[in-house]
């Protein structure tokens, strides 16, 4: 099941190396998993920042052996100006996809943070939409959206998407866009057309799990 979440966010390969941070001397089993791709050395060329107190290096943990870039860099987010810097986990205020098809409705699921967690509302628009689409708002514990955006940012890596996953020509399939909203106004926008990232299904299963929503 861990493997679920072991893929590069650029070009979806699970054929990925973690870094390690020492170098192993002389250790035969580590020899055999550098020979095997499987583990990489680190080259301490990242800088590390204070993040809430907690001082947090920047480098990637892991690398693609497919398309050779490395990923899975911690999710935070420096403000160019100040340098002061945070985790995208921590500002966060809304998460919103919508999903649709050139000829039928849209499906939309918002999840905007709240005092006591988050509220969850999933609005159906279109020719087909029925009662059972008609869904009651649902308030999520803390926990819960917590364990959202720890999915989004800390597994799925969301801070390394691309912003568009395009295939062109197509004129008939399926459009969505994952929107965050983040404190101070600041917002990331994720689209597809015909296209999806990595976790794209397991992406799914996150917001059809909060809902309640099996339909997307
Ligand atoms: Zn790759």
């Amino acid at each position: 099941m861990g493997r679920t979440y072991n893929r590069c966010p650029r070009c979806g390969s699970s054929n990925t190396a973690t870094f390690i941070d020492r170098y192993p001397f002389h250790d035969d089993e580590m020899k055999q998993k550098l020979n095997s791709g499987k583990v990489v050395l680190g080259e301490c060329r990242y800088p590390a920042v204070s993040v809430e107190g907690a001082i947090v290096p920047l480098g990637p943990t892991k690398r693609c052996n497919a398309c050779k870039k490395d990923f899975a860099t911690p999710p935070i987010l420096i403000d160019s100006k100040t340098g002061v810097a945070e985790d995208y986990r921590d500002i966060v205020t809304s998460v919103i996809l919508s999903v649709g098809g050139f000829r039928g409705g849209w499906t939309e699921i918002s999840v905007k943070k709240n005092k006591s967690g988050a509220m969850v509302c999933v609005s159906v628009m279109g020719p087909a939409v029925s009662e059972e689409d008609m869904m009651p708002d649902r308030q999520i514990s803390a926990k819960e959206w917590k364990r959202l955006v720890d999915t989004l940012y800390g597994k799925m890596n969301l801070h390394e998407w691309k912003k568009k996953y395009v295939i062109p020509g197509v004129l008939e399939g399926t459009q969505w866009k994952l929107e965050i909203k983040m404190t101070k106004g600041r917002k990331r926008t994720y689209l597809g057309d015909n296209d999806y990232p990595p976790y794209w299904r397991a992406l799914l299963k996150v917001f059809e799990e909060i809902s309640g929503y099996a339909k997307l």
